[in-house]
């Protein structure tokens, strides 16, 4: 019911022309989108490239983050207007590196949210946990409460489409995946936060993706957990072989 989602996240990483060798060697290598569904964030000022390169669009090319407001005087900023009118679908919203880096709150995230809606395209919001709050028991609390705040005032139809992504910020980077039953466990709650947030059925129908040193050797048992519904991967989205391996998974 729920279309697997694979996606990569290419953080700051890559040049113009590997972006675009990238997607050279993908096409023809991705699943039917009707069955497994692919896109990488990636760089803004690479996406344009990517899309004129690109010749069948299997693949969606996304955003790794956007302004919250349309246009105005923010020098330096991308807007969410100027992302939808390039055909951008989805941009990542509040990765741990955003919130750590750049000091994104939750309030800043929730109107990032609202903006990406605003125009048009789906957020993949991520929500970390540290391993401290892991070992001091307030996980629960600090990822619903991440989902809860970003969504403020997001309405039902709008809910119905966001992708949200469970990233340990101790599994992000480190080559130290969370274990399968870990990472079920963090997707489930996301799952029953939606439905305390909006309902059982909407929640039924989200996806909700695992980040964290995922590889094409742990995916199949990632992918095969209830509540895991893809993948969010960062390292092993750089190669084009590995993602092709993360990609046909099944
Ligand atoms: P990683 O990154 O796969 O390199 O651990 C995941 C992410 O940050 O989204």
């Amino acid at each position: 019911m729920r279309t697997p989602f694979i996606a990569g996240n290419w953080k700051m990483n890559k040049t113009l022309d590997t972006a675009k060798e990238f997607m050279q060697e993908v096409a023809g290598q991705l699943p039917d989108p009707t069955e497994v569904e692919t896109a990488i964030a990636a760089p803004y000022l690479f996406i344009e490239s990517m899309m004129e390169v690109q010749t069948d669009k299997t693949l969606k090319i996304g955003a790794e983050n956007c302004y919250f407001e349309d246009s105005g005087a923010y020098t330096g900023e991308i807007s969410p207007l100027m992302l939808a009118d390039m055909g951008v679908h989805y941009t990542i919203i509040g990765h741990s590196e955003r919130r750590k880096y750049f000091n994104e709150t939750d309030d800043i995230i929730n109107k990032k949210i609202l903006a990406v809606y605003r125009n048009h395209m789906v957020p993949i919001l991520c929500c970390n946990e540290t391993m401290g709050r892991r070992e001091s028991g307030e996980k629960i609390h600090w990822v619903v409460s991440q989902v809860a705040a970003a969504l403020k005032g997001v309405s039902e139809e709008d809910a119905k489409s966001v992708v949200i992504a469970y990233e340990p910020s101790w599994a992000i980077g480190t080559g130290d995946s969370a274990t399968a039953d870990q990472a079920e466990e963090g997707c489930y709650l996301i799952r029953q936060t939606i439905a305390d947030l909006y309902s059982d059925e909407l929640a039924d129908g989200i996806r909700v993706l695992y980040g964290g040193s995922v590889t094409p050797k742990n995916v199949v048992g990632l992918m095969a957990k209830q509540n895991i519904d893809g993948i969010l991967a960062g390292g092993s989205s750089l190669k084009s072989e590995s993602f092709i391996q993360l990609a046909n998974y099944q």
